[in-house]
């Protein structure tokens, strides 16, 4: 699933193709989307900002109209140079010039006014954006000292509503550079140490928003048994808490 850090990734590269202006066409061209009644709401309207919250991606258009993106699983985005062409699949084209944006396979794909945006409790209810330019660290220590203090603080990460924007690899990789188990409950972590994961993540994701080279990153995520690339020890892999995503860690140097 694309992190945070994928999502901001995306929204630099749509913005210089929209932000600002009217797309010259406005598509839904797969069958099963659907969404007859989108190229006629949006004619004739700018592109105001193309910003990201989260795993969550907004294009924003004149007089309030927001068109909201979660890619889940499934889902892509794809800037096309220099009339390439559209895939048949696409949900939603956005052409400007020769340039195209173009959104496949939804699955969370949808028009609506920022006012509803503003109250969705999908978007309302997220936590503070590790990838914000201002981190909100009172906020996001609140929303992880309300949350269930037994479950791993690997598995607290990926709550949105905690923090939004962390996803399993960065659960991992910030986990790892911080020294930290990711097993270890959550309630037993510092506000110290739960800052030091966050602190770990920020630069390291903030760089892969700016180039969308997010590989570079990862030293422990899909390495089971090999050497730490710390202390040598084989690293772990095992399923978490509910979702039973996969959690790598070094038994050895994360305490
Ligand atoms: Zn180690």
């Amino acid at each position: 699933m694309p992190e945070g850090d994928t999502i901001h990734h995306l929204a630099n590269r749509i913005r210089p193709v929209l932000a600002g202006h009217v797309p010259d066409e406005v598509a839904t061209p797969h069958p099963r989307f659907g969404r007859a009644g989108w190229p006629e709401r949006l004619a004739g309207r700018a592109v105001t900002s193309v910003d990201a919250l989260g795993k969550h991606l907004f294009l924003r258009f004149e007089e309030g109209l927001t068109i909201h993106s979660h890619l889940r699983m499934s889902g892509s985005w794809r800037v096309l140079d220099g009339g390439r062409s559209r895939p048949r699949t696409a949900w939603l084209a956005l052409r400007r010039g020769d340039r195209e944006v173009v959104q496949l396979n939804g699955p969370v794909l949808e028009l609506m006014t920022e006012s509803r945006a503003r109250f969705d409790q999908r978007i309302a209810g997220l936590g503070p954006d590790i990838l914000a330019p201002e981190f909100d660290a009172d906020r996001f220590l609140r929303r992880l000292r309300e949350d269930d203090p037994t479950r791993p603080i690997g598995d607290a990460l990926l709550d949105q509503r905690t923090i939004a924007g962390i996803g399993n690899l960065w659960k991992v990789e910030g986990c790892f550079e911080a020294r930290i188990d990711p097993w270890r409950p959550a309630g037993e972590v510092s506000d110290a140490e739960a800052l030091a994961i966050v602190a770990a993540c920020r630069p390291r994701m903030q760089q892969s928003a700016a180039d969308g080279n997010q590989r570079r990153h990862r030293r422990i995520y899909g390495r089971a048994g090999r050497p730490c690339p710390r202390c040598g020890a084989a690293i772990r892999e095992r399923g978490q808490w509910e979702d039973n995503r996969a959690t790598f860690w070094c038994p050895a140097c994360q305490a």
